[in-house]
């Protein structure tokens, strides 16, 4: 059994799974939430922050984090060249909140400095992180950036990331680098039949 803590971060949830020996950091918020999550961390004992991908809004106290508890940061490797630059990949939109979002991340983007650091670990589908204490596994949602990453525990629950968002309603997401991607990757995440669905943005679910 894992265990899933949603920790709101202001417009942002980062998770905690905790599993049979330690816990995992799925994301790690904005600017100014460390001081939030680190005895949390603590008191969880993480031993792995993972990051869905590389948006600044998910990423800003990777590297406080991972100093302060001496554990490593994973991520997918097509989402590296996103860790200095967010723009360095296309953020398109269709859907009028899609659009606004999409023009107040890239003026995020634009005033936004990005603390520098370098993930310890890539990852990618079908990774377990057994060796993290964690019982759960990587799957690849590309979409709505190049190297976005979900994890499935053995119960069944997913954590999406943004590849998925819970605003109004359940839906794809809004702003992304490859619609076509991201719609076959709705489309995996419906296969997949989780039992909850954990988002970046938005309260859980149970089921889809
Ligand atoms: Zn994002
Ligand atoms: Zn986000």
């Amino acid at each position: 059994m894992s265990r899933i803590k949603r920790v709101p971060c202001g417009d942002v949830n980062c998770h905690l799974i905790q599993g049979e020996q330690g816990a995992i950091l799925v994301d790690t918020g904005r600017a100014g939430y460390g001081e939030k999550l680190l005895p949390l961390c603590q008191r969880w004992d993480v031993r792995l922050i993972v990051l869905t991908h590389g948006h600044l809004d998910h990423t800003q106290n990777a590297a406080f984090l991972s100093q302060r508890l001496g554990v490593p940061i994973a991520m997918h490797r097509a989402d590296r060249e996103l860790l200095t630059d967010n723009d360095r990949q296309p953020l398109q939109a269709h859907r009028p909140l899609g659009k606004l979002i999409r023009n107040l991340s890239r003026k995020g983007f634009r005033d936004t400095l990005l603390p520098p650091f370098q993930p310890d670990l890539f990852l990618e589908e079908g990774d377990e992180l057994s060796h993290f204490g964690v019982n759960a596994r990587v799957v690849a949602l590309p979409g709505h950036t190049a190297g976005s990453i979900g994890l499935q525990t053995e119960d069944g629950a997913l954590l999406v990331g943004d590849a998925l968002v819970h605003l109004f309603s359940v839906s794809p997401a809004l702003v992304y680098a490859d619609r076509r991607q991201m719609e076959e990757s709705m489309e995996k995440i419906r296969s997949l039949r989780p039992t909850a669905l954990y988002f970046g943005h938005g309260r859980p679910v149970q089921g889809l």
